[in-house]
């Protein structure tokens, strides 16, 4: 198991001044960094135009990427919301944080946070949600001195959210205010996430002609499978490439509030040098294996391969094709500040992988887990194995062994036992679910309305 790097407070700050590139004679270290985590809900990376996309979605986002490191291989903790924040806050898999595969019924115990860590090293700090999944109900909110919360029904959408001109109007009002201390920022934004109603002038992005494409029924659940999940119909509208073009411009709107938090960050005051981290909790599927718009219900790269954008001061902009996770994103935020990495962290600090000096990148395996389908991931291969019985089961009930291409497309491939015997203990552990927060009747409907299945029995 991977485990954090457990340093000190002295040398993570010097290994931090050598990474900036600023200061590896031991001088003294430049002033600490303003940090920002930007999560974007249900954006699968290949609908990004710095991983690919035929269309421009995202210019605000590529640009950032141009004075970044993209990591094209990223791999999401869980395709659900609430498990993948709760990995990126504690930099734990899965089964080993409170919150669990659980998505909206858990809460987080006593797991040291990032907000909590940026906190104890005299940072102010703030996080901006707009997912009902993310209110402080289920404790992502221990760390922050501001945890903004405040969501109502959407005029737009029709659900309880908040959309990204209301999120972002939030945040840069904080991140605009004069302020004596460095300052730590989680930002998330739901738009992508369904339905598709994105503003004018952003409602859809013109995308390839589908010439033989089958218009699809309406579902009454929201599965999504063969069919338009009940959350995501739009009336009058039945072809595929009509909603993903409305997908694509939801993107394109969340790029551009992407682009607001950004140039605040940047124009914080007083001038600090700025550490920023953009990724997605999880993707969404759009016809993969039979399923349209929806997501949470398998570990495939269409629901988990999620974009990975670091950029800091004197980190050279650059592709990176090595596999990372959202384990990683505590230890890599801290160490770039020069905090210390907790010893529960599982993940690694990317930023000194980065330099040749210590180019030495962990062979492992990063974990997607649903509780129901545990995604094991190591270089190309993946192995996804179904749990059908659920959490706890021991004895798994079947394997499908893959590979991930170049291009992104999975092919099956030989069983491949290597990976059978760190797998399995991974799956033997027992989450510390701790399954105390109650669902009203309301909070519930709020949530069946987001496409989120029976949240009263924890799927
Ligand atoms: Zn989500």
């Amino acid at each position: 198991m991977i485990e954090g790097f457990g340093c000190t407070r002295a040398l993570a700050v010097m290994a931090a001044v050598c990474w900036l590139g600023t200061g590896c004679t031991g001088g003294a270290p430049d002033a600490p960094p303003n940090v920002l985590l930007v999560t974007l809900d249900t954006l699968r990376a290949d609908y990004i135009g710095t991983y690919g996309f035929e269309a421009e979605t995202t210019p605000f986002i590529d640009a950032l990427a141009e004075r970044s490191v993209v990591f094209e291989r990223a791999i999401a903790a869980s395709a659900r919301t609430a498990p993948s924040h709760a990995s990126i806050l504690t930099s734990r898999w899965v089964r080993y944080h409170s919150i669990g595969h659980v998505n909206g019924t858990t809460r987080l115990l006593d797991e040291p946070t990032l907000a909590e860590q940026f906190a104890a090293a005299g940072y102010d700090t703030a996080a901006f949600v707009s997912n009902p999944l993310l209110t402080r109900r289920i404790g992502l909110d221990r760390g922050f001195d501001v945890y903004d919360d405040e969501l109502s029904v959407s005029a737009r959408s029709g659900v309880v959210e908040r959309d990204a001109d209301a999120t972002s109007e939030r945040a840069e009002a904080w991140l605009g205010a004069e302020r004596d201390k460095p300052w730590f920022a989680w930002v998330h934004f739901q738009d992508p996430h369904g339905p598709y109603t994105a503003p004018p002038p952003f409602e859809r992005v013109e995308l390839r002609a589908q010439p033989d494409e089958v218009p699809l029924p309406p579902l009454s659940n929201p599965s999504g499978y063969k069919g338009i999940p009940d959350y995501q119909v739009l009336e009058g509208v039945h072809l595929p490439s009509e909603y993903r073009s409305r997908y694509a411009g939801e993107i394109r709107y969340v790029d551009a509030a992407v682009g607001r938090i950004v140039a605040a960050a940047e124009n914080s005051s007083p001038p600090r040098p700025l550490v920023l981290l953009l990724t997605a909790d999880h993707g969404e599927s759009l016809g993969e294996y039979g399923f349209w718009f929806a997501h949470g219900f398998t570990t495939m790269p269409e629901q988990t391969h999620v974009p990975l954008v670091l950029m800091a001061p004197g980190l050279k902009p650059q592709r990176r094709s090595e596999l990372v996770h959202h384990v990683d994103i505590l230890p890599t935020l801290l160490h770039a500040a020069g905090l210390p990495v907790p010893e529960t962290a599982q993940g690694v600090a990317l930023g000194p992988l980065l330099s040749e000096a210590l180019d030495a990148w962990p062979d492992r395996i990063v974990f997607a887990d649903i509780g129901t389908e545990v995604g094991a991931f190591q270089q190309d291969r993946m192995v996804r194995v179904f749990l059908f019985f659920g959490i706890g089961r021991k004895d798994p009930s079947s394997w499908e062994h893959w590979r991930w291409e170049s291009d992104g497309s999975m092919t099956r491939r030989e069983e491949d036992m290597t990976l059978r015997a760190p797998v399995s203990e991974y799956i033997a552990r027992q989450p510390p679910l701790n399954e105390t927060v109650k669902i009203d009747p309301a909070q519930a409907k709020r949530l069946r309305a987001l496409g989120y299945l029976d949240p009263e029995s924890n799927r």
